[in-house]
């Protein structure tokens, strides 16, 4: 696989910003203090409980207490230096040094700058990130280029540890429950375990939040090992999901589409450089948190270049626009939850709610639909390009002259959308 791989060119790159906000900013903000409140009391309480449960007077004790001392030291660290480094963000107004390149990277607006190769702009940080994941609440940062290694250590750790907690604090609670039992039948070695009113609430308090955290992140974590794995992260599996599907060809498509797309020949991943190569862009070492490279030119698969990625993702932006269709509004919607109830169960159901808003329209409007999901076209009125929406098809003439066209583009692009980042990368597209 090595030969395969084209490294990054030595070009000169811009120095990975840390942002405006100070540390102070970042760390005191709700999510970040719920999350270390939060790991701390669990630390606590379980701390408390496995020195009840397995005294540290033996070595089997002092080094269940020991290592579960160390999963919340190395979830707490991590989970600090995620939000301390932040992912790098790229330098307002940066341009790259070749004047040639300009045209093939995209342009911020806000950072009123041109986007290396896989940032994004975010806006909650108001920032264009390197190689952005997702923005996180609980580090009130994104994750993304320098802090990815650090935030998949807190997520691995916080697993472990909570695992680890549940196990002591299940049998901590176990064995204050059977007590009595125990003092009349056992063989005196059990550990005997008094709760009080608060310790009972506190243990209770803490098992429950360990098994959630434990679920929820574990989750978490094989989803990100995944796109590890193959070089990408959520917002590039959705680009790479497009650019596939900008290629396919439809059966009422005209010829000058056809052309264009036969034009842009075959797509391929450009930085899925083999698992082995990817695991170690993201973990140097054991010791080491940072990540591989300047977060601005990546190695990439041999037949790409820097730009495959930026190219289509311009090309996407001009696909969207081509393929957008004028619709006629026949009825009024008022564009609250419940305002599609009367078009049926099946279409009130399938609301698109995680994918943005409903737009509200009335009768005689015309509006420029850009997609669709069953029942339902996204879309914007000219004067207002800003405000965008989803509505009902069965108020638009769409239904009326059964335009197959919108429906298969829209139930293609549907294939693509998985989770709810996809809803912020449209977010970031306008
Ligand atoms: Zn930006
Ligand atoms: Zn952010």
């Amino acid at each position: 696989m090595g030969d395969n791989v084209v490294e990054a060119p030595n070009w000169p790159a811009p120095v990975a910003e840390v942002g405006e906000k100070t540390v102070f900013q970042r760390m005191f903000h709700f999510g970040t203090i719920f999350a270390f409140s939060t790991i701390t009391m669990i630390g606590a309480v379980t701390t408390f409980f496995s020195l009840q449960w397995m005294p540290v007077n033996s070595y089997i004790g002092l080094f269940n207490t020991l290592a579960f001392l160390l999963w919340n030291y190395l979830t707490i660290g991590n989970l600090f230096n995620a939000s301390f480094f932040g992912p790098g963000y790229v330098p307002r107004g940066w341009k790259p040094e070749n004047k040639e390149h300009e045209k093939k990277l995209q342009f911020c607006v806000p950072c009123n700058g041109f986007k290396v190769p896989r940032s994004h702009h975010c806006s909650k940080c108001n920032r264009c990130c390197m190689k952005m994941d997702h923005h996180c609440p609980w580090i009130n940062n994104c994750v993304g280029h320098r802090n990815h290694q650090y935030f998949l250590r807190f997520l691995f750790f916080s697993v472990v540890g909570c695992i680890h907690a549940v196990i002591i604090d299940g049998s901590a609670m176990y064995h204050a429950f059977f007590a009595g039992w125990y003092q009349r039948y056992g063989d005196g070695t059990e550990p005997i375990i008094f709760l009080t009113p608060i310790s009972f609430v506190a243990v209770i308090f803490a098992f429950a939040m360990a098994c959630a955290v434990a679920l929820a992140l574990t989750f978490l974590f094989i989803t990100q090992l995944r796109y590890v794995i193959r070089n990408k992260n959520g917002i590039e599996d959705y680009i790479h999901g497009k650019s596939l599907n900008m290629r396919k060809i439809l059966d009422e498509e005209d010829e000058e589409e056809v052309e264009w797309i036969r034009s842009l020949g075959e797509w391929k991943y450009p930085y899925d450089l083999g698992w082995k190569r990817n695991l170690s862009e993201v973990f140097i070492g054991i010791f080491d948190g940072r990540t591989k490279g300047n977060g601005t030119w990546w190695p990439v698969i041999k037949g790409c270049s820097q730009f495959t990625f930026t190219i289509d993702q311009l090309l996407q932006k001009q696909s969207k626009r081509g393929r957008a269709r004028i619709v006629d509004i026949g009825e009024d919607f008022e564009g609250k939850c419940c305002s599609s109830r009367k078009f049926g169960w099946k279409i009130w159901m399938k609301q698109p709610i995680i994918d943005g808003k409903c737009l509200k329209v009335s009768e005689g409007e015309t509006i420029i639909a850009t997609r669709g999901v069953s029942g339902w076209v996204y879309g914007f009125r000219e004067s207002d390009t800003r405000n965008k929406g989803w509505f009902p098809i069965a108020i638009t003439n769409l239904k009326r002259n059964g335009d197959p066209k919108t429906e298969q583009t829209a139930s293609s692009e549907e294939d693509v959308k998985t989770d709810d980042t996809l809803s912020s990368e449209e977010k970031k597209d306008q």
